[in-house]
This record gives structure tokens, C-alpha cells and sequence, in this order.
């Protein structure tokens, strides 16, 4: 028997998308808000904000205080300011200032010239969110790129799982492997694996954002904040250094500013510089933590048929001219803990050794080097450098690179940004690995990890800046845009109603009112990023 209801015949219900929420308590104040853009609720009296200090409560309405960054390929003259969306309703008075205090500027300079669309970006920095979690992207924008109808779905994510990878380039010992990295006395991440000429740090990611102390939780969304902002951040490392860091600029380590990359490891620096040598030298020892350089033992100086020399060096021997282990890691030569490089070696053959045989022990930046001479009893004297050799460390320096600390965003999109994308999520994922949907963060480029889900790494260099940001939940906040044709976004089912024109995006912002920015700004795209319409994702 087939059972009837009371909707038979009616056509289907559909849930209404309420902007706000019923209040959770009749005893709220009338004058408060609840805002929903995070799991925090936090209820904002008129005229204040709330605890990330991203929303406010403006005669009544919440708003995103901050502007959402639009991105240009060309910049006008009177671009970089910060205006009103001119038609937002209830907002034409908006005299709220921004976290960074900048004033809104009456005029809109854009002229709605659709044949420039191909030139205008709308990034998810200051958009607002999809939270919680039904509601379509708050900017899903169509232009029309070299006569392809586009569509970009901006937002601004909310990331609990999130880390940054930091890479130090450095000699110097930061720490031992696995070491933990304390911000402020919490634990807010770990030293990895070293790579050449660098030492990677992980910094943040879930288990320290929710699987600690509150105080743990909330020191590690503040310093990925700042790292990921391009400022600096001061981080100690168990059993081993202090270190600042900074994206873009040299690591300072115990204090003192990183100059040099070194040009390889010891064994490399041989290679790369023996027939430089050749002739002015008859020993020379490249002094590194990792793999020390022996000339006469090592290939290279076998292959220019170099006599050895019957030097005896401490450490693991472990292929012919390169030893592992000389001494422990610190910050003097080569980073290792020594400051005599001498003491690296445990004597010389004196069946094979001979007085007056030259010695020259460098670094592999160069930085540290010394010049010695074996005497009558084949005891190594200091003597000065000559000029020929001297000129060969300073090409060693000349080849290091400058010391760098760069800053790469990891994060993991979840259902709730792709269900800002789609009603059906996982062929948002699909239609990314399908390299039909561009991801970008900010309008940088983002590197999209194989396997499962959305993983995505950008380096915060790329990005604009104050591009991060932090609910109390704590998790961190940042922009993730998809770009893709107009046809595949209606392919994998995206929020077609919720599509509009540029031009009507940029006269009056987002599709709803509660919890939307009221300003833009414009800032030009950097050179060194493709524009994100005319490339495909960067997959791995
Ligand atoms: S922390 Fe910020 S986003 Fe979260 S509810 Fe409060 S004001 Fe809104």
C-alpha cells in the first residue's frame, strides 16, 4: 500500500538560507549580533567586533571589516586605495576602519568595461566565508578570458588542518631531527628532514592547533599568522638553536644573520673546485657536518691524478675521499662544533706526508678557511694564504647562494570549501586533478599534492600581504580561489543561481549582506605569478 503524505501533489520544499541565524538565546541584547563566519558565535555589540577582530557589528549589520583584495594585471594611477562597493545596500555611509586603519575613499574608479575583465581578479583575501559550511562561496564571479566564458569561486577558508613548511638555508645547527620548536615556550611544530644547504621546519598543523593545551592551540594559530604575513616570528629549538624567522629575508641564528648557501657538501666542493686547485695546493679539506672532502682521496683528485698526501682524518670513512661524522654538529666550521679545523685530523703517514706539503681546510661556504704547511715534523703550521688559493675560497663564497628563509602555506580543503564550490564536493577534487579547475591562494599559484582530497602548498611570498588570518577555535584563515570554464563549473554541479558578472560583483561585493565585505581594493598582480585564468593547476 503506497503511503501518502501531506506534501503529496505540492511541489518539493526547499530549505531557505536564512543570513543569520535565530538567536541562540531569547536573553541576547537586541543591540547584539551573532556572527556565524566560525564556530565561535560570538555575539558583537553595535559598533565593536568580534574575537578574530575580522567582523563588526555596523549599525546592526555584520561586516567583514577588511577589504577583499582585488588583483589587476595593470595598475591605474588611482589604484592601491581602498573604496566602497558603491551599490551595497545599507553601506553607502561605511566609515568602519580596517584592521590596518586605512580610510574608504568615496569613488569607485571601475567602469564596468567587461572588455578588461580578462584583467581583474578577485581573490579571497577579505571575501568571507562559506561557515557553516551549506553556503555557497560568497564571490562566484564570471568574465570572459580570450573569449572563453569563465567563472573563479572565491573564498575565504577556515583551516584546521594547515602547517607551514619553513626551509632555512643555513650550515648552521638549528636542532636535532624531530627536535621540538617552541614559539613563545609552547611547542608549535618540529625540525625535519635537512635538505641541501637548508634545514626544514614543520610549523603548526592540527595536533598542536587542537591536540594540546588551549595555550599551545592559540600560541600556534598566533605564529602561523605572523609567519604566513611575512613577519617575523622567534622560534627556539630543543637541544639545539634560536632562530628568527622571516619569509624573504635572511634567518638570523643565535643572533647573528645568516650570510651564505653553501655550494654543496664537502664532497661536492671538492669535485666542483679541484681542478681550480690543481697545482697550488697538495691537500685540500672541505670541513662539513655531513660529508667532509678529502682531494687526494677523492675521486676528483684521483681522476687529475693528485699523489696523496697521507693525511689521517677522525670520523666514518665511507667512500674514498668523504667521511661522515668528523665532529658533532654546532655552529662553527662547516656546521659542525669545532672552531680548530686541525682537530678533524687524527695525523698524517709519514711514509707518504712530507715537509712543507700545503694544506688548504675551507668550509663549504667558504666562510672559514686557513691555510697551513706541514713542518720538518709534518706538525701542520698556519701560515698566510696565498693569493691564487685565496682567490679560489672567495669563488667558493661567490657560488653561495644568499641565505634565504622561505615560508610555504600547506593546507588541506575539506568538505566545507568545496561545498562552497559545489553541491556535490568531490567532483570539485575531481575536476581539479582533472586539471580543469586552476587553484590559487591569494592569486598565487598553488602546488596541488597528489592522492586524495585537495592538498594545496603556496608560497606566502607570492601572496598579498596579511593574506592570513585567525578564529579563536582556533584555526587559521586564508584565501583559496578555483578558476575554471563556465561549462565545467556547471558540470560538477556548481551554485549556478550564485553566478554573477564582474561588473555587478565589483559595484556591490558579495551575494549576501551579513558577514560581507564592504570595501575593495585594488593591487596589481606580481609578475612573477601566472594569471590564474590562463593556466591549469600545478599538479603533483
Ligand atoms: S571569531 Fe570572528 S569569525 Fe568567529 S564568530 Fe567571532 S567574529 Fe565571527
Amino acid at each position: 500500500m503506497t503511503e501518502h503524505t501531506k506534501t503529496d501533489g505540492l511541489p518539493g520544499i526547499e530549505p531557505q538560507i536564512l543570513e543569520r541565524a535565530k538567536p541562540r538565546s531569547e536573553r541576547m541584547a537586541s543591540d547584539k549580533i551573532e556572527c556565524n563566519a566560525c564556530p565561535v558565535l560570538c555575539q558583537i555589540t553595535a559598533g565593536r567586533s568580534g574575537a578574530c577582530d575580522r567582523y563588526a557589528n555596523v549599525d546592526g549589520t555584520l561586516v567583514r571589516v577588511d577589504p577583499v583584495i582585488l588583483l589587476k594585471k595593470v595598475l591605474g594611477s588611482s589604484d592601491g586605495a581602498v573604496v566602497p562597493f558603491t551599490g551595497r545596500p545599507g553601506m553607502e555611509e561605511d566609515d568602519t576602519q580596517g584592521k590596518s586603519g586605512e580610510s574608504p575613499v568615496a569613488e569607485s574608479e571601475w567602469n564596468g568595461d567587461l572588455l578588461h575583465a580578462g584583467e581583474v581578479f578577485v581573490t579571497g583575501v577579505g571575501s568571507s566565508t562559506t561557515y557553516p559550511d551549506y553556503k555557497p562561496a560568497p564571490f562566484i564571479v564570471s568574465s570572459r578570458a580570450e573569449g572563453v566564458d569563465m567563472v573563479t569561486v572565491v573564498t575565504e577558508g577556515i583551516f584546521s588542518y594547515c602547517s607551514f613548511k619553513v626551509k632555512i638555508d643555513t650550515d648552521r645547527y638549528l636542532g636535532p631531527e624531530q627536535a621540538n620548536v617552541r614559539y613563545k615556550g609552547e611547542v608549535v611544530g618540529h625540525v625535519t628532514t635537512a635538505e641541501y644547504g637548508s634545514q626544514m621546519l614543520s610549523l603548526g598543523g592540527v595536533h598542536h592547533l587542537t591536540g594540546g593545551s588551549k595555550k599551545e592551540g592559540r600560541l600556534t594559530a598566533e605564529m602561523m599568522q605572523v609567519i604566513g604575513n611575512k613577519q617575523a616570528a622567534e622560534l627556539t629549538i630543543d637541544g639545539g638553536s634560536q632562530v628568527m624567522i622571516h619569509a624573504g629575508r635572511a634567518p638570523i641564528v643565535n643572533g647573528i644573520e645568516e650570510q651564505r648557501m653553501r655550494v654543496g657538501c664537502g664532497s661536492a666542493t671538492i669535485g666542483i673546485f679541484a681542478k681550480q686547485l690543481y697545482g697550488k695546493v697538495d691537500e685540500v679539506i672541505v670541513v662539513d657536518d655531513h660529508i667532509t672532502g678529502v682531494l687526494t682521496e677523492h675521486q676528483a683528485g684521483r681522476c687529475l691524478d693528485i699523489p696523496p698526501s697521507g693525511v689521517k682524518i677522525r670520523g666514518r670513512k665511507s667512500t674514498p675521499g668523504r667521511y661522515f661524522q668528523v665532529a658533532n654538529p654546532g655552529i662553527g666550521w662547516g656546521g659542525t662544533d669545532i672552531s680548530d679545523p686541525i682537530s678533524i685530523i687524527e695525523g698524517w703517514d709519514p711514509d707518504v706526508a712530507w715537509p712543507g706539503l700545503r694544506l688548504l681546510m675551507t668550509s663549504t661556504t667558504g666562510e672559514h678557511s686557513a691555510w697551513f704547511v706541514l713542518d720538518d715534523s709534518l706538525c701542520p703550521i698556519e701560515q698566510d694564504m696565498p693569493a691564487e688559493v685565496e682567490k679560489v675560497v672567495q669563488r667558493i663564497g661567490e657560488n653561495c647562494e644568499p641565505s634565504l628563509t622561505t615560508v610555504l602555506f600547506l593546507g588541506g580543503a575539506g568538505g566545507s570549501l568545496r561545498a562552497g564550490v559545489t553541491e556535490n564536493p568531490v567532483l570539485l577534487t575531481r575536476s581539479i586533478k582533472q586539471a580543469l579547475v586552476n587553484v590559487t591562494c591569494g592569486g598565487a599559484p598553488a602546488y596541488v599534492w597528489p592522492g586524495g582530497g585537495i592538498t594545496v602548498m603556496t608560497d606566502v611570498m607570492r601572496m598579498p600581504d596579511n593574506s592570513f588570518g585567525t578564529v579563536p577555535t582556533p584555526a587559521i584563515v586564508a584565501p583559496i580561489e578555483f578558476t575554471m570554464k563556465l561549462a565545467d563549473y556547471q558540470a560538477l554541479g556548481g551554485h549556478m543561481d550564485y553566478v554573477r558578472s564582474l561588473s555587478s560583483v565589483l559595484g556591490t561585493g558579495a551575494w549576501h549582506n551579513e558577514g560581507a565585505p564592504t570595501r575593495r581594493r585594488w593591487l596589481q598582480q606580481p609578475s612573477i605569478n601566472a594569471w590564474p585564468a590562463d593556466v591549469g593547476p600545478m599538479l603533483g
